[in-house]
């Protein structure tokens, strides 16, 4: 009988881990997307789209749908998914692994000024008018509202209207990865003087941090959000949930449960 498996994904590795399954006459995964991203490449594997309702719709999904396990291998920033994985699988008693990258390090070259969330990294750019590189997405714009002095040049995935608020913004729509020599090139071009990121993590969006370190640029690096107790491997939480660092991590957390219920089913 074929293991189901639920992956939430989002992010490259979601995409990479419902790859590799695909390929496994083992498992029958289904990979999940918010539907965020309007210009979303289809992937070549199941895969589904939208919300599930909260905690307990997504407890209903993975009931009604058999699923034997269920896998966080959403951005870091996604903390209500997070969360609500956890209590989901702990209602309907799915063993969940969350995928928790190793955040960027600080190097020697590396001039960041971290701040805990968007608002204050609005207020780390200070009052004078500075070229600004964004990204951080569409969705927690508002927070530069607050800082409208500033020239930004936002780089998001999607194309959208920018808010009136901000009146020197302007739009880079790109999708990642990548590379040092075209960031460089990039930020020497638009003349920027200082860069927003979060710690998120990703490979594919680190270049833009090394060529910073080559320029000389400060980094406004934005902390993650906290995830739930339980992720982080909390003795009070839910016993099933594990947390890894690393894909093949999460594979072989698969492949474990996989061989117990195949030795329980006697296979
Ligand atoms: P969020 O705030 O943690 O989640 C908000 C709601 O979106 C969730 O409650 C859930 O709706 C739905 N959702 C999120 N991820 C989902 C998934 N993989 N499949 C189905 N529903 C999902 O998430 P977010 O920060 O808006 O991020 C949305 C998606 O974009 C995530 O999948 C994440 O991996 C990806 N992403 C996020 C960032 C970022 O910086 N936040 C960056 C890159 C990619 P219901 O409650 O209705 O189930």
């Amino acid at each position: 009988m074929a293991f189901k498996v639920l992956i939430l994904g989002g992010t490259a590795e979601g995409r990479l881990l419902a790859e590799r399954l695909a390929h496994d006459a083992r498992f029958d995964s289904l990979l999940s997307y918010a539907g965020r991203t309007a210009s979303l490449a289809p992937p070549d594997v199941p895969h589904r789209v939208g919300g599930f309702g909260g905690v307990a719709g997504l407890a209903e999904f993975l009931q009604r749908g058999g699923f034997a396990a269920l896998m966080d291998l959403t951005h870091p920033f996604a903390a209500r998914i997070s969360a609500n994985a956890v209590e989901a699988a702990r209602i309907a008693g799915t063993p969940l692994v969350v995928l928790e990258r190793a955040t960027w390090q600080q190097l020697p070259a590396d001039r960041w000024i971290e701040v805990a969330d968007m608002a204050e990294a609005a207020r780390a750019l200070g009052s004078e008018p500075r070229r600004v590189f964004l990204t951080i997405g569409r969705l927690e714009l508002q927070a530069f509202e607050a800082a409208p002095q500033h020239q930004y040049l936002i780089r998001a995935v999607d194309a959208f209207a920018l808010p009136s608020a901000l009146p020197r913004a302007r739009l880079l729509s790109a999708r990642g990865p990548f590379q040092v020599a075209g960031e460089c090139a990039l930020l020497e071009r638009e003349g920027i003087e200082l860069l927003v990121s979060k710690n998120s993590g990703t490979p594919a969006t680190y270049a833009k941090i090394e060529a910073a370190r080559l320029l000389r640029l400060p980094v406004v690096m934005v902390q993650r959000p906290p995830m739930p107790a339980c992720a982080r491997g909390d003795a009070r939480g839910f016993a099933q949930a594990q947390r890894v660092q690393t894909l093949d991590a999460a594979l072989a957390w698969l492949e474990t449960l996989h061989g117990a219920g195949s030795s329980r089913r006697g296979e």
